[in-house]
């Protein structure tokens, strides 16, 4: 495939391309091909916030709705110096991809702040959250668009989008948003289910190709709330994670790294470096090491034409949204990489988070047991039915998930039909 660089590393083109291939294999109208491949909404906001030392700042973000013919519109809200509206965009279609996928009754959406979390105080984080709430008020709620936690958001964030939201309807509305603290509607299990699903799917991945967890040696790109809880479980289980890699530095041990205590280092000290059970290894370079699954966990377009012929994992799991860009889907294929995509092997956070609202909605609230039993059901199931795809459609692992996805989605709206 001839791409240009800035193509092949722009979600925007990144998604388009796949969702292309797909169509195309699925004969898709032309009309529902036009509807699906661009966003239904894009909104801009510009956030005036004083900071701390009295200046007054003003804050770009967005939320794209791309779809709501399934349901309201779901998806995260990250705060980065590189949000971007085609980044944006990208997420809220693999977002409605994502959600058809698993068979959920939501759309997709996704929204983000250009700022750089590190460099603001707690109080101007609640500041911008808190305007950018205000300002998306009209666009979101529980029957519209469903926000949660992405990349450098969390539970807080959802707390103070809760209340904003809240204060502005004169009544509690804790369906609103998604990945909330327990005591004001969080679901049990929703931190850890992102991280969840990727075992899960990993293990299924193990199961397809007939390998054991015992030994099976595992690099976890990433050690945010995706990647730490991925690797926790997946050692907890019985993998060998030999390898984690951060932005500030890698670890390795061939023998296999103490997630737990290395979980127990990054609480004490904020980072995974520095850490006594494991060698300081290259970040990018561990991408590239010999291994059985590869789980980049951390952002998009870490696996590209520049280093996918190098990469020796028997499998790929994709826990971030976007890490391998669609050059690089052709050259694993011909190395027969078994790629588990993003819209797949990250599903479990938004899987747990339609429980979150369903939980929300009905005001009662499920035992963490049963969360992860639900979770663990809805995730074999689309594994199967994304393989069976694949194998039925002969094409790779991702094309099928989003054929399954666009036919799904494009069915509702030919059954709901055209307003106008
Ligand atoms: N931000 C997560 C994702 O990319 C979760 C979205 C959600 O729970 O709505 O899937």
């Amino acid at each position: 495939m001839s791409v240009s660089m800035d193509k092949e590393f722009n979600p925007w083109e990144a998604q388009a391309a796949r969702f292309d291939i797909a169509a195309k294999k699925l004969n898709l109208d032309e009309g529902l091909w036009k509807i699906l491949r661009y966003p239904n909404r894009e909104i801009i906001v510009h956030l005036p916030i004083q900071m701390d030392d009295g200046r007054l700042e003003v804050f770009t973000g967005y939320r794209v709705q791309h779809s709501i013919a399934r349901g309201p519109g779901k998806g995260g809200v990250r705060y980065s110096p590189d949000v971007n509206l085609d980044e944006v965009r990208a997420l809220a279609s693999w977002m409605t991809w994502k959600c058809a996928v698993v068979n959920i009754p939501f759309g997709g959406a996704k929204g983000g702040v250009i700022c750089d979390p590190k460099k603001l105080s707690q109080r101007e984080i609640e500041k911008i959250t808190r305007r950018y709430t205000a300002e998306l008020i009209e666009f979101i709620g529980p029957e519209k668009d469903v926000p949660a936690p992405d990349m450098n958001t969390n539970e807080q964030t959802m707390a103070w989008m809760m209340d904003t939201y809240s204060m502005h309807m004169r009544q509690t509305v804790t369906a609103v948003v998604t990945g909330k603290p327990l005591n004001i509607g969080g679901s049990r299990g929703r931190r850890e289910a992102t991280g969840r699903g990727v075992l899960i799917i990993t293990d299924e991945s193990l199961k397809k190709l007939g390998m054991q967890r015992e030994g099976t040696r595992v690099i976890v790109q990433g050690f945010g709330n995706v990647g730490s809880n991925a690797a926790q479980l997946m050692h907890d289980a019985g993998y060998k994670v030999i390898g984690i890699g951060e932005w500030d530095g890698g670890l390795y041990n061939k023998n296999g790294i103490d997630i737990n205590a290395l979980v127990e280092h990054k609480q004490r000290n904020g980072s995974i470096t520095g850490f006594k059970g494991a060698d300081a290894h290259d970040s990018k370079a561990l991408l590239e090491a010999e291994c059985d699954v590869l789980a980049p966990c951390a952002t998009e377009n870490v696996i590209t034409s520049k280093n996918a012929d190098k990469i020796k994992a028997k499998i790929i799991i994709e826990g971030a949204n976007g890490p391998t860009t669609s050059v690089a889907d052709d050259i694993l294929a011909d190395k027969k990489v078994f790629v588990v995509p993003d819209i797949l092997a990250n599903a479990g956070g938004v899987t747990a988070s339609y429980f979150e609202w369903v939980q929300d909605r009905q005001g009662y609230f499920w035992k963490e047991a049963v969360v992860n039993e639900q979770l663990e059901h809805i995730l074999v199931d689309s594994f199967e039915n994304v393989v069976q795809y694949s194998e039925n459609h002969g094409v790779n692992n991702r094309i099928a998930a989003y054929m399954l996805a666009i036919d799904r989605v494009a069915f509702t709206i030919k059954q709901r039909g055209l307003y106008a």
